[in-house]
């Protein structure tokens, strides 16, 4: 095995860890804030990017009610 071959070796290699580091980055992006307040960290999904606190859900969920009575 030369240099050559061993350099492009490491270099694909290094290539590989990058792209893994970039994932584990992006599955540990900071949980984007309640679109309803803004304030709060948002802890349930309603779609893929778009979630709301608990307390904005229990907020939601008492209206839910009191509209469907
Ligand atoms: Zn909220």
């Amino acid at each position: 095995m030369n240099e050559e071959c061993i350099r492009e070796i490491v270099q694909e290699e290094l290539q590989r860890m990058k792209e893994e580091a970039a994932d584990i980055t992006a599955a540990l992006e900071p949980t984007e804030l309640c679109v309803v307040c803004r304030k709060n960290v948002g802890t349930l999904y309603l779609e893929a990017d778009k979630s709301i606190c608990e307390d904005c859900a229990q907020y939601m969920s008492e209206i839910g009610n009191e509209l469907s009575l």
